[in-house]
């Protein structure tokens, strides 16, 4: 993309031609009805001036005509009066149309964008996210391109109307004295030409932008984000966030107002030397009509047209500049459209049972993008309804081997099998349907307390019975009801005026992790982190009815949450470094024996100091 600005003139000039013809193709298959219409009322417009000019240089010959004739009459005007009057009804009328079924094509063409852009970026994979030139791209494309878009239509029928008006007043100038036309029109090249060089220059410059619009953005999220808020002001970090992007934002008003001068000059050099042409113009034409071969008439309609002329192919040249500098802005839209997922459905098969066999087969994985690997030839095999913990220090890659059987990334070698099958051929839909998941970093959805439950398995789950039964399952009933609308009450800050712990969100997407009852597989990511003795207590009570029957992953630093587990799975640095029950794992005296001693060692000494 980045030699989209290096490119030769008569390549970028394809490029604008292809991204036109898609616009207009997408315009076409979205609204053909409109489009049809803003066509039949922009031809129809465009004949307005011709006409005008017709009609006006019809009546000031009839004056001229009736009062060289002496006579005190009104008859040979009257007509031209009513030509006039209703021409200028229509004029309106149609005026009145083609802006309304513009106003229609934009409304539609922008909420069409929109969703396409917003539906495409849902379908992209997690690591196109967490990639910064994918960001860049996505930033690009969200600088207003669904306005970019309407932009250009508005900008494309309004070049069709415009150059369907000046062809009609070229033959109605070339009638008068050709010249006119031979001198008028070639002015006008070097100004398009000026115009395409700043469409050019705007767009460079906000390509080039985009990581630092993205980091402007950044700043201004975590100076009004609330969650950043009380670090923000204890630290006193603000003025220097503030200090940060003030010094992007002034950059960009410094780039900004070079090329706005540059253009107001251009303008300004244009309208002289037009001008001067004109009135060069004029004296011939005055000279004509005293030579006997122009009439009155015509002199009104060389004034008249001329200034149209020049008026129409000025915002030709505006039409025209606008039009190159929005398909390059759309070549953005294009470009994000462009990417495909990589983790797609393969083969898509949907068995009819899964039993919830997991195998990690010699799976090593390193997040795109890094070159660190982050699981080293990990193979593993957890069987149907057995309840595994993964045990091991930060950054061992417990949550690395979750995201994997969750598809959210795919291993960089060796395979996941679920009953056999490689993940990669099992319909992602139908792979997610099997998952009952609760992520160390989960989703708090400004929402209400039933629905934060019910999005866990949505549409199926949105009767309130049910939800409430989940509710009592996970242990949250009470705490729900206690809230000022009980399961009505709204969530978060943003919308609502109640919000919950770190401890009780916690509780709450446990819930919703276990909104997927019938689910086969259950994963549970630091599940008990931030919650309190009682509460951890009641979960565990509740622990063999959410597990019975499905093949569990838990993922704890707690013993507590660790016991739970037949089988312990012990990682470091990406690699399987030992399996086995806890007692097993304490005869090994391996890493697991230590860790445990030390959690022990921890555990009495507190006990001492309370003591
Ligand atoms: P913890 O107990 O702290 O939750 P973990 O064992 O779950 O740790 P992971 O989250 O799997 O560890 O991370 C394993 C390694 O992968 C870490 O070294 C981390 O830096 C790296 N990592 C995690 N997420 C990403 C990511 N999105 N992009 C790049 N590297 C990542």
């Amino acid at each position: 993309m980045d030699n989209i600005l290096n490119q030769p003139l008569r390549r970028l000039a394809r490029k604008i031609r292809t991204n036109a013809r898609w616009v207009l193709q997408v315009s076409w298959e979205t609204c053909p009805g409109l489009i049809s219409g803003l066509i039949i009322g922009k031809i129809l417009n465009s004949a307005m001036p011709a006409a005008l000019a017709w009609i006006t240089r019809g009546l000031i010959n009839a004056i001229v005509e009736t009062s060289q004739q002496g006579l005190r009459d009104l008859t040979p005007i009257v007509p031209w009066l009513v030509y006039g009057l209703a021409l200028v009804l229509i004029n309106a009328l149609l005026d009145f149309l083609t802006e309304n079924l513009s106003r229609r094509l934009s409304d539609r063409m922008q909420v069409h964008m929109d969703m396409q852009t917003l539906e495409h970026s849902t379908r992209l994979d997690l690591s196109w996210l967490e990639d910064p030139d994918f960001q860049d791209i996505a930033q690009r494309a969200k600088q207003n391109t669904s306005g970019q878009i309407v932009g250009f239509l508005t900008e494309f029928f309004n070049l069709f109307s415009n150059s369907l008006k000046i062809i009609g007043i070229i033959i109605i100038l070339f009638a008068i004295d050709p010249l006119i036309v031979l001198i008028t029109v070639p002015t006008v090249l070097p100004y398009l030409w000026f115009k395409w060089r700043q469409s050019r220059a705007r767009f460079t410059k906000e390509f080039r932008r985009a990581t630092h619009r993205r980091w402007a953005n950044y700043f201004s999220s975590v100076l009004t984000n609330r969650r950043y808020i009380p670090e923000i002001k204890l630290l006193r970090l603000a003025p220097l966030f503030l200090e940060r992007y003030r010094e992007l934002i002034r950059t960009f008003i410094d780039e900004d107002r070079h090329l706005h001068m540059r253009n107001l000059l251009g303008n300004f050099v244009f309208a002289l030397v037009f001008s001067v042409f004109f009135y060069l113009l004029f004296a011939r034409v005055a000279w004509l009509v005293l030579e006997g071969s122009l009439t009155v008439g015509d002199v009104a309609i060389f004034a008249g047209a001329t200034k149209t002329l020049r008026d129409m192919l000025i915002s030709l040249a505006g039409h025209v500049g606008k039009i190159m500098e929005s398909t390059l802005f759309i070549e953005n839209l294009i470009i994000l459209l462009g990417i495909q997922p990589r983790i797609c459905s393969g083969v898509g098969l949907t068995p009819e049972r899964i039993r919830g066999r997991i195998e990690f087969r010699n799976v090593s994985f390193a997040y795109p993008g890094s070159r660190r690997t982050v699981l080293n030839n990990v193979s593993l095999t957890i069987e149907p309804g057995e309840i595994v913990a993964l045990v091991g220090k930060n950054g061992a890659g417990k949550s690395t081997l979750v995201k994997l059987l969750c598809r959210l990334y795919d291993p960089v070698e060796g395979a996941i099998l679920l009953d056999g099958i490689d993940l990669r051929e099992i319909s992602l839909d139908y792979l997610h349907q099997q998952i009952a998941v609760v992520f160390q970093q989960a989703a708090h959805f400004e929402a209400s307390a039933a629905d934060n439950i019910a999005l866990g398995n949505w549409p199926g789950l949105s009767a309130r019975r049910q939800v409430e039964e989940i509710g009592r399952l996970a242990q949250v009933d009470e705490m729900i009801r206690d809230m000022p609308d009980g399961y009505d009450t709204m969530l978060g800050r943003n919308f609502g005026e109640y919000d919950l712990s770190g401890g009780q969100w916690q509780r709450l997407v446990l819930a919703r992790g276990l909104a997927k009852k019938d689910a086969p597989l259950l994963i549970l990511d630091e599940p008990t982190r931030t919650l309190d003795a009682e509460s951890e207590y009641q979960l565990f009570s509740e622990f063999d009815k959410i597990a019975t029957g499905r093949t569990t992953l838990l993922i704890s630093h707690r013993f507590t949450t660790i016991n739970l587990a037949r089988q312990i799975v012990v990682l470091d640095r990406g690699r399987v470094i030992e399996t086995g029950t806890h007692q097993e794992l304490l005869e090994k005296a391996g890493y697991y024996a230590s860790y445990y001693e030390l959690k022990e060692r921890h555990r009495q000494l507190r006990g001492l100091m309370r003591l």
